[in-house]
């Protein structure tokens, strides 16, 4: 019997009809869909009226669970791996259940990108800015590195792309500024809230500028945000 396929699929970051014609078929088609979150990913499915079977699978899935699904793919099931949001892997589980299966099954097994929605890639495509080259961060880490972190997206030279939390959004435009002072530094930061969602909006300027913007407007403190940054040429 030949193995089942891998599938890696993006789902939308917000806005359901983000999603490609390929992905709602293989979804159709599929086996099992691996859910970071089953309900978030019922939303979806509902939507689109697809029935398939669904499975949890996130960061805190044991051993047990993948061992599962590496034997699903020996009877020949073919699996679509799904975060709640844009693409698994991308600070988001997915890495270590494909690890797992290329080093069970090597390259006979088929692993497949069902391509879309990614939210550092759509901010970038808004941002107007160069962006042949850019770093990308993943999320700051809360605490131990932070500073150290912050500070290397200051320094770098393409533009640096990372994800931030509501929670913190505000602690980091103020940590930018004083590392901006220290270092006597001339950054633009784009604040891209909502991507394809109903509030969807950009912001543009320097950190402390937006800091203050920020702390000003209740409604600019809430939702999902991508940060991006460049450093201006004196
Ligand atoms: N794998 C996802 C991707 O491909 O974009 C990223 C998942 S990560 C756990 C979630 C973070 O992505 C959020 O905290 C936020 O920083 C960013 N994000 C996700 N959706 C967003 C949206 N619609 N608008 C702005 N940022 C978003």
């Amino acid at each position: 019997m030949s193995l089942g396929i891998l599938y890696v699929a993006a789902t939308p970051i917000g806005n359901l009809e983000d999603i490609s014609l390929r992905a709602l078929r293989i979804f159709k088609e599929a086996d099992y869909i691996l859910c970071e979150d089953t309900r978030t990913t019922h939303q979806l499915l509902s939507k689109y009226e697809i029935k398939t079977a669904t499975i949890s699978y996130h960061q805190h899935s044991g051993g047990g669970k993948v061992q599962q699904l590496l034997r699903y793919l020996a009877e020949g099931k073919n699996l679509v791996l799904v975060s709640d949001a844009g693409t698994p892997g991308i600070s988001d589980p997915g890495s270590m259940l494909v690890a797992a299966a290329r080093q069970e099954y090597g390259p006979e097994l088929s692993v497949v990108a069902l391509p879309g929605a990614n939210a550092a890639i759509s901010a970038l495509s808004v941002s107007g800015w160069p962006v042949d080259r850019f770093t990308f961060f993943g999320f700051l880490p809360h605490k131990k590195g932070r500073q150290t972190m912050l500070k290397e997206i200051l320094v770098n030279d393409y533009p640096a792309v990372f994800y931030e939390s509501k929670h913190r959004i505000a602690k980091c435009l103020e940590e930018m500024s004083i590392i901006v002072a220290e270092y006597e530094l001339t950054i633009e930061v784009m604040l891209a809230r909502e991507l394809t969602k109903m509030f969807e909006s950009l912001y543009f300027g320097q950190p402390a500028t937006l800091a203050k913007q920020l702390a000003n407007d209740l409604d600019m403190q809430k939702g999902e945000f991508v940060v991006l940054v460049r450093k201006i040429k004196k």
